[in-house]
């Protein structure tokens, strides 16, 4: 039993000296990745439930290791918001995204909204409104086309959301709430911040068609936020019945790979002409 005992730890030693190694590696190649242009953005489709036009896309970053290996996000953005580095990184997100826009509404292509996913680093910073504000005056496109996505949880955790919201929303920049549903706050509170759009959580979505509590609270969501004038997106549809259920309580924008993932410029670009024809 004590020698099993000492290859358990010696296991457990040698895996967290791996996972460690693998950290720093990950933080240091993490460093220079702006600089040598491994990111870029990927745009998932947002479809109007009633019309089925595309309304718009959420920006997705990406990031591409020395253009070999994909890297998810939900590996290396927590790592980026631990050691700051969404900053600089968020920063530029903005940055290509507003391109994008400007880029889009000049061709045949046309105005779509973007949403861009903000992390809460990026809020604190002292200079975010007036990074917003020099970034739509010098990409010249209009305000209402660029939407800020920030999660329920950190809006939780926020003492000045309601300050930031409110200028945010005075520079016409669109508002949503990100992942709401799995932060347990009361949907009254989150009014005050006099979002947008409310972005139901895809685990409720996932789980509605099995999961009678998941449908009512789904359901109870979308007439919440209708009541309160706020625009619903259900996120991670990927069936036909998930369409037709959120059809049913009158979802207004579907997101999800039902419809299409997150492609490439090029790519959502033929998505959204061969969708149109
Ligand atoms: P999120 O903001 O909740 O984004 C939605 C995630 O769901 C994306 O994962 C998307 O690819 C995925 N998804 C979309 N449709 C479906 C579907 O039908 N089924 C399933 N199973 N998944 C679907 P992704 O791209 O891996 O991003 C993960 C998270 O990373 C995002 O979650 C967001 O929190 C974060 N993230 C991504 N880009 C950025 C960024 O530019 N800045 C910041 N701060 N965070 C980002
Ligand atoms: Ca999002
Ligand atoms: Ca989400
Ligand atoms: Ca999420």
């Amino acid at each position: 039993a004590k020698a099993s005992g000492r290859n358990t730890y010696q296991y457990y030693t040698h895996e967290l000296t791996q996972r460690t190694r693998r950290q720093l590696s990950l933080e240091h190649h993490l460093r220079s990745a702006l600089a040598d242009q491994e990111f870029h953005l990927c745009y998932q489709p947002l479809i109007d439930q009633r019309t089925n036009a595309i309304v718009g896309a959420e920006a997705l970053l990406r990031w591409d290791r020395e253009g070999a290996v994909t890297i998810p996000p939900s590996e290396f953005i927590p790592l980026a918001e631990e050691r700051g580095l969404i900053v600089p990184i968020g920063k530029w997100v903005l940055e290509q995204a507003c391109r994008q826009i400007g880029a889009w509404s000049a061709s045949d292509i046309g105005p779509l909204r973007v949403a861009v996913n903000v992390s809460g680093r990026q809020l604190d910073q002292r200079g975010f409104t007036r990074e917003l504000d020099d970034l739509l005056l010098r990409h010249q496109i209009r305000p209402d086309l660029l939407e800020l996505e920030v999660t329920e949880t950190l809006l939780l955790h926020h003492d000045n959301a309601s300050g930031l919201f409110e200028y945010l929303s005075q520079l016409g920049l669109r508002l949503s709430i990100d992942d709401f549903g799995t932060g347990y706050s009361s949907l009254s509170r989150l009014t005050q911040l006099h979002p947008n759009t409310l972005k139901i959580d895809q685990s409720f979505i996932q789980a509605a068609l099995e999961n009678a509590n998941a449908a009512a609270i789904t359901t109870a969501i979308i007439q919440m936020a209708h009541s309160l004038g706020l625009e619903v997106v259900a996120e991670g549809v990927e069936t036909p019945e998930q369409l037709q259920f959120l059809r049913s309580r009158s979802a207004d924008l579907i997101q999800g790979y039902h419809f299409s993932p997150p492609l490439k410029v090029h790519a959502f670009e033929e998505w959204v002409r061969k969708h149109r024809s």
